[in-house]
């Protein structure tokens, strides 16, 4: 075989003997993955998932959970909140772009209802209870929350708000450690093994293999040992993001240099890179989510200022929106203002993140004290806590639309937390893809074979970013993909 370290496809007439053969080839074994494999064998193919590391799961496994469902769900409709596919769709189109792809929202608003009903058909269970708290997560085993700020401003006054954050129930949870996205992969995993899905671990994927400009297999690398995997009907990449690959985010999303969050060390863009090799095209890759680790219970009783001293977001949207705003648009620059009630209360309350309630760095009896003490220019923070305080004394915040049970003015003592530097995230742009999940060739047209979902994909969020929305769109992505790729079946047997 050539050179092994190259990632441009293979010619299948270089390959002398196929050392595995399935219908169906999936590269990675996580949400994408698993959803991919379970249709595909459920479609009558022989699946194959090669997966990099020793087991199942993925970031998947260690993720919070969310899955961002709507448009009238059971969960939704037993909890008392009102949604459509339209509702569903203002919402997504307003908070993910700009260029949010409207075909692939279209379709997933549609098709959020029949997703939930397919998840819990599969054994994903959801509790039939509503988290009402701001918060990263539900610290309990609640079912549903708001995960993307759709009942802030400005979004709760373009849709009509309703939570979609649905969560798998998980027991004695631990956020970034153990969440409900455990709960997302172990029911599919074992629906996929049930269905006959093969998997061989250890495996990493590294080149395609083309049959004209056909795909028609995998090379992958297992034990220092390369292997040819044939794919008689469709590959499916679903390797997940390039949020650990320096040279990527360099070129890509540089915001996110020496950042990455809320993935794993395997998201190394690997099936983007052999995709375009092959003359992929890609969409959304300077797109990025962002976490901020400051407490949502502190932030919404507080006031969340920038270097200049100036209120830049509604302080009680999703946390997600807040870090997005911190790093793309503040420079990374951030303080909490809280007086000492406040602070005391939100550390009281019920919270995911209790590791993010940061103590004070400075702390004074005076605004005009602390602003000094922060080496702020004089006036900057004065005139943001008076007018923030001018309107709070009416419970109102015309500037940045804070809801009125979160304005309350800031008193005395006072104090500042430090927040500069306080984000992480991973990539969401990548393969674009079809709603049937085909890779486009920079043609436009699909490339013969190739199928892929998950975070190797530009989903639903082209900028903005909603917490569910990679679970959702690689868990809704991931079951075309299957599909599709089965399909192939006929294709080439007819
Ligand atoms: C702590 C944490 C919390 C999160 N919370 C949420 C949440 O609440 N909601 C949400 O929507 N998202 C959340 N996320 C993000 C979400 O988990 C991922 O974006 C999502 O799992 C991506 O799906 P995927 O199928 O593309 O990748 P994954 O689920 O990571 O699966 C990719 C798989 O491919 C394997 N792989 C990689 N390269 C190769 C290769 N070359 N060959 C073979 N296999 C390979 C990997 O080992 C991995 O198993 C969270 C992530 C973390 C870490």
């Amino acid at each position: 075989m050539a050179d092994d370290r190259s990632i441009r496809p293979l010619s299948a007439d270089d390959v002398a003997a196929w050392d595995r053969e399935a219908d169906v080839v999936i590269a990675g074994y996580g949400i994408a993955g698993v959803t991919a494999a379970i249709e595909a064998a459920r479609a009558g193919a022989d699946v194959l998932v090669l997966e990099r590391t020793s087991g199942w799961g993925g970031a998947a496994a260690l993720a919070g959970g969310f899955i961002y469902l709507g448009g009238g769900t059971p969960l939704q409709q037993a909890l008392g909140f009102e949604d459509s596919p339209a509702n569903m769709k203002a919402f997504m189109m307003a908070a993910l772009g700009p260029g949010a792809d409207e075909a692939k929202i279209t379709d997933y608003c549609d098709g959020s209802v029949e997703h939930f009903n397919w998840l819990v058909d599969n054994g994903v269970p959801f509790k039939e209870s509503f988290y009402d708290q701001p918060g990263w997560e539900t610290p309990f085993d609640d079912g549903l929350m708001y995960s993307g700020g759709e009942n802030s401003a400005p979004y709760n006054t373009i849709a009509t708000p309703a939570p979609r954050g649905h969560v798998p129930q998980m027991e004695n949870k631990r956020t970034g450690q153990k969440g409900g996205g455990y709960m997302l992969m172990k029911p599919l995993a074992d629906t996929a093994e049930k269905l006959g899905v093969r998997a061989e671990y250890d495996m990493r994927v590294q080149r395609l293999i083309i049959d004209g400009d056909r795909v028609v297999g995998i090379v992958a690398k297992q034990y220092g040992r390369n292997l040819t995997i044939r794919a008689r009907t469709g590959v499916v990449l679903a390797t997940g993001s390039f949020a650990y690959n320096k040279q990527m985010i360099e070129s890509f999303a540089p915001r996110l240099i020496d950042r990455p969050g809320a993935a794993i060390e395997e998201h190394d863009g690997s099936a983007i890179r052999m995709a375009q090799a092959l003359g992929a095209d890609l969409a959304h890759m300077d797109a990025t989510e962002v976490a901020f680790f400051g407490e949502p219970q502190l932030m919404a009783r507080g006031i969340l200022v920038n270097a200049r001293g100036q209120r830049y977001v509604n302080e009680d949207t999703y946390p997600g929106r807040i870090g997005q705003e911190t790093l793309l648009r503040n420079d990374n620059q951030a303080y909490l203002v809280i007086d000492e009630d406040a602070y005391e209360t939100g550390c009281a309350a019920d919270s995911s993140t209790p590791f993010f309630r940061f103590r004070p760095k400075w702390v004074a009896e005076t605004v005009e004290e602390l602003e000094a003490d922060m080496n702020l220019p004089a006036g900057t923070l004065t005139s943001t806590v008076a007018v923030y305080n001018r309107h709070a004394a009416n419970g109102e915040d015309p500037v940045l639309g804070k809801k009125a049970q979160w304005c309350k003015p800031i008193g005395s003592p006072i104090a500042a937390l430090d927040l500069r530097n306080c984000t992480a995230g991973f990539t969401l742009g990548g393969l674009r893809t079809s709603v049937n999940s085909e890779v486009l060739h920079v043609s436009g047209e699909p490339i013969p074979g190739l199928f892929a979902a998950g975070r190797c994909t530009a989903g639903v969020c082209a900028g903005g970013y909603a917490s569910g929305t990679s679970l959702g769109d690689g868990s809704f992505y991931g079951r075309r993909a299957g599909l599709s790729a089965a399909k192939g079946l006929s294709a080439a047997e007819g």
